[in-house]
């Protein structure tokens, strides 16, 4: 039986649709404290942004005290060491700040009080002062690449789903958030053997397929003409890799993990085992690899990807017109997060619907959106650590029914 045939049989009515108001959600936040108000001028925005910014602080403090296991080359070489330093005082400036005001806000010093000592054991470690060493380094963990990502797209996505939510109601801290947050963490974390398997795959198994006069002509190409290129010959062999994790049932357990999100914003596109992550990118790799594109346009798309595919799960209501049938959107891709039957096995395509136009699996109602997202029957539990494990013993680990 196909995953999305199991999927819809067990379509069960126990899918909760909670939405909560404000920023936070009052079932699973870290900051649990019943009765406490949590609205604006209540000092819990001011006292959870001070946890954040005190640990990424800190975090970032090891970062400068341990450059050769918690940094990355490519990060080291692309932002200067001036400006880590500068946003690294900003990060604490506002971590202090933060803290103080929660803990003048709040009768509850709890939050407040830890973003402080957070912020305060940072300074106390050496702070933004620490000087910059030359790195020798063979592992390493991306602890850098997380924080400036994690900062960098919580600076664009945050404000951009306050602003033009589609769900006003589901707020930043939403259930699951945790969970998202530390897949985030851990496929940053994680980047040089990612980085490394994604690689090696196409280097090992596809050298036969190189020709070198081939790939001179193809990176002689303008660069825009080439991005497209990647673009169409990556989505193309995403299309399907894709497809064959919705339809072979071992794939499947690994993918289910993305979609066992049952809210959609930025953050649940993080939501990926590394299994799935990892076969998916090599999978990707093998064609840029055999036609020997250009850096540039190959960084151009990097770039590109990194940025739309967590936008198509942000929760944003932008209508996007006949664009939605030229470039995945938010719309598109919310479809391919629903339970709804007529949706099920649908939009597989990262970037481009015709993909799925073509094949016969596209799903893209007029201005109309999903009413739930998820997998029927709820299978996955909402468990970082169970993630890990669950594809390979799904039974055993499959969430008991509520
Ligand atoms: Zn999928
Ligand atoms: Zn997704």
């Amino acid at each position: 039986m196909r995953p999305g045939q199991v999927r819809y049989s067990l379509r069960s009515s126990n899918r909760k649709q909670h939405y909560h108001t404000g920023v936070g959600d009052g079932s699973q936040s870290a900051s649990a404290h019943p009765g406490e108000p949590r609205h604006i001028g209540s000092g819990w925005i001011s006292g959870v942004l001070s946890v954040i910014l005190g640990a990424m602080g800190l975090a970032g403090v090891f970062c400068f005290l341990f450059p050769e296991i918690l940094t990355t080359p490519e990060v080291r070489d692309a932002v200067p060491l001036e400006y880590l330093r500068a946003l690294l005082h900003l990060v604490l400036v506002a971590a202090f700040v933060l803290g103080f005001a929660s803990a003048v806000l709040r009768r509850n010093k709890l939050l407040g009080g830890t973003g402080l000592a957070l912020a305060t054991l940072a300074v106390l470690l050496g702070g933004s002062t620490i000087p910059g060493r030359a790195v020798e380094q063979s592992n390493y963990l991306g602890m850098d690449w997380f924080l400036l990502n994690l900062l960098f797209l919580a600076l664009i996505f945050v404000p951009m789903e306050r602003l033009f939510a589609r769900l006003k109601e589901q707020g930043v801290f939403r259930p699951g958030w945790r969970t998202d947050l530390a897949h985030f963490f851990l496929s940053h974390l994680t980047v040089q053997v990612s980085v490394f398997l994604t690689l090696t795959p196409a280097r090992v198994f596809f050298t036969w397929a190189v020709n070198a006069d081939l790939q001179r002509w193809v990176a002689a190409q303008p660069v825009w003409l080439q991005f497209l290129e990647i673009l169409v010959v990556s989505d193309f062999c995403e299309y399907w890799m894709h497809r064959f994790e919705h339809t072979v049932p071992f794939l499947w357990r690994f993918h289910a993990i993305h979609h066992s999100c049952e809210r959609m914003d930025w953050l649940a596109a993080s939501r990926l085992h590394l299994v799935d992550i990892v076969v998916i990118r090599a999978v990707t790799f093998i064609p840029l690899y055999v036609l020997g594109f250009a850096n540039g346009p190959i960084f151009a798309y990097l770039v590109f990807v990194s940025f739309h595919a967590i936008f198509i799960h942000a929760n944003v209501n932008f209508r996007f017109g006949w664009l939605d049938w030229v470039i995945a959107t938010p719309r598109f891709h919310h479809w391919h997060h629903s339970a709804q039957f007529e949706a099920i096995d649908k939009n597989f395509a990262v970037h481009l619907p015709l993909l799925d136009k073509l094949f016969g699996s596209l799903h893209l109602p007029r201005q109309e959106w999903p009413a739930t997202y998820g997998i029927a029957g709820n299978p996955v539990p909402e468990n970082f650590f169970v993630h890990a494990v669950y594809p390979f013993a799904p039974r055993r680990f499959r969430r008991k029914r509520t």
